[in-house]
Parts: structure tokens; C-alpha cells; sequence
């Protein structure tokens, strides 16, 4: 059976004392929650990530790298490689966030190579990818998701599909307040198994999880995640508060 997640994206938020006040409350709310076959992970700063692997050890709660670099090791000034973060015990990364994309001029042809780097280092990767609001508007959004696809993964073999976990998220929808409407999550979701059964096989395409992203709440998360193809959310905003990530846990 495919695991639900739910994962916070903190983005560039939070310092050090802030961290430790996030993670607090989200044990502290996490009590009261019995999770089945869910998956709860939180992505602080790189600069937090061994303080959270600290405060989290005795908790459900998992920590993942919001990027790594490509190359084992050398000449990357500021760049942090999946050896660094495998050391101090993080073992899944965000992969392709558009916010990655559009600024830091990432590309399906790097993102391909990230994503081989963190396999091959026994990295869980949630891969994030969707459209324009252009491209959506152009009706052109099942063309884009498919390229991304296969430019970033289409390459990999079929046993490494066990560490990936997709992110659809309409760029479109994240941050903005706006959000996929449940059937569009669905009808989305339901294409990129579609994909995933043309490249692979309908086993595989039923068990690698797939999230959406993009302005989840408490207020809509419970009708986003009743849908047979959501398997769970990449949550930015509401990741950012004990309460409101709770209470998207407890909608899954
Ligand atoms: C995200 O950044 O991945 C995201 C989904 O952000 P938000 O929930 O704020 O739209």
C-alpha cells in the first residue's frame, strides 16, 4: 500500500531558536494524533537541519534537505552535497520546487542529475514539478507535467521509484492563496499514474505516492486528500505553524 504524506516546506524561515519553537509545538500537537500509514516530514534551512534531526529523534517526525548539490564533493562555493547531509542523519530531499527553478535557473537536465546523485546516496526525494499559469490557461498543462516528467526521471530504473515521491504543484497555486480545485488535483494525479504505468507498469504507477502542493490549508486539505489519486500535500504557509500543519496531518 502507498504511504500518505504530508511534508512542510519552511522555504527560508525560521532561525535557530524559532526552529526549536516549530518543532516543540509540532510534538506537542502530534500527540494527540495516531498516524496510519502516513509519513510526516518537516524541511527546515539547511543551517537547522541537524538541530531538527536532534529534536525530532524521539518523535514521528521526519527531516528533509529543501535541495543538494549534483557533484559528490569539490569546488561549489556555498553549494551542500547528499554526503553532508546524510552525516548528520537526513536522508530525504526536495527535489525541483519551482521556486528553484525560476530562481536559481534549475532545469529537468540538472534536476535529473540531483535526483541521480540522491538516489545513489540512499536519499528519499520528493520531486515537486507542475505548470505555469500560462500553460494552464493554454491548456497546455498535461503537455508540461509529461516533459518534466521524463526529462527529470524517465530515466531511472524502476527500483529507484521505491525513494521517489512526487509534488505536483501548480505554480500558479503556490503561495498565492489559490488553490487546484480537488477535481483538478484528481484529474492531474490520476494522468501522472497514467505516465507513470506507460513508462513503467500499473504496479509501480499504484505505489509511488503523489502530493499536491499549493496553498493547502486546514480549510481544504480534508476534500484535496478524500480524492483516490492524493496521497498527501507539500505544504509551504501553513507548514509554518504548529496548529495549522497539525491539523492538515489529521485531514489525511
Ligand atoms: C510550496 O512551496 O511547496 C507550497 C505548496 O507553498 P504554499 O503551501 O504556501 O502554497
Amino acid at each position: 500500500m502507498r504511504k500518505k504524506i504530508v511534508a512542510g516546506n519552511w522555504k527560508m524561515n525560521n532561525n535557530l531558536s524559532e526552529t526549536n519553537e516549530l518543532i516543540a509545538g509540532l510534538k506537542n500537537e502530534m500527540n494527540s494524533i495516531t498516524l496510519e500509514n502516513t509519513r510526516v516530514v518537516i524541511a527546515p534551512s539547511f543551517v537547522n537541519l541537524q538541530q531538527a534531526v536532534v529534536e525530532t529523534k524521539e518523535s514521528s517526525i521526519e527531516v528533509s534537505a529543501q535541495n543538494l548539490h549534483q557533484a559528490k564533493n569539490g569546488a561549489y562555493t556555498g553549494e551542500i552535497s547528499a554526503d553532508m547531509l546524510a552525516s548528520i542523519g537526513v536522508d530525504i530531499v526536495i527535489l525541483g520546487h519551482s521556486e528553484r527553478r525560476a530562481y536559481f535557473n534549475e532545469t529537468d537536465e540538472s534536476l535529473a542529475e540531483k535526483v541521480t546523485t540522491a538516489i545513489e546516496n540512499g536519499f528519499d526525494v520528493i520531486f515537486c514539478f507542475g505548470e505555469q499559469l500560462e500553460e494552464r490557461e493554454a491548456e497546455n498543462h498535461f503537455n508540461v507535467v509529461e516533459s518534466q516528467l521524463k526529462n527529470a526521471l524517465f530515466e531511472l530504473s524502476a527500483d529507484a521509484f521505491d525513494k521517489i515521491i512526487l509534488a505536483y504543484e501548480p505554480v500558479w497555486a503556490i503561495g498565492t492563496g489559490k488553490t487546484a480545485s480537488a477535481d483538478q488535483a484528481q484529474e492531474m494525479h490520476a494522468f501522472i499514474r497514467s505516465l507513470l504505468a506507460k513508462a513503467y507498469n500499473t504496479e509501480l504507477a499504484d505505489s509511488v505516492s503523489i502530493l499536491y502542493g499549493g496553498s493547502v490549508k486546514p480549510a481544504n486539505a480534508k476534500e484535496i486528500f478524500s480524492k483516490p489519486d492524493v496521497d498527501g500535500g507539500l505544504i509551504g504557509g501553513a507548514s509554518l505553524k504548529a496548529k495549522d500543519f497539525s491539523e492538515i496531518v489529521k485531514s489525511i
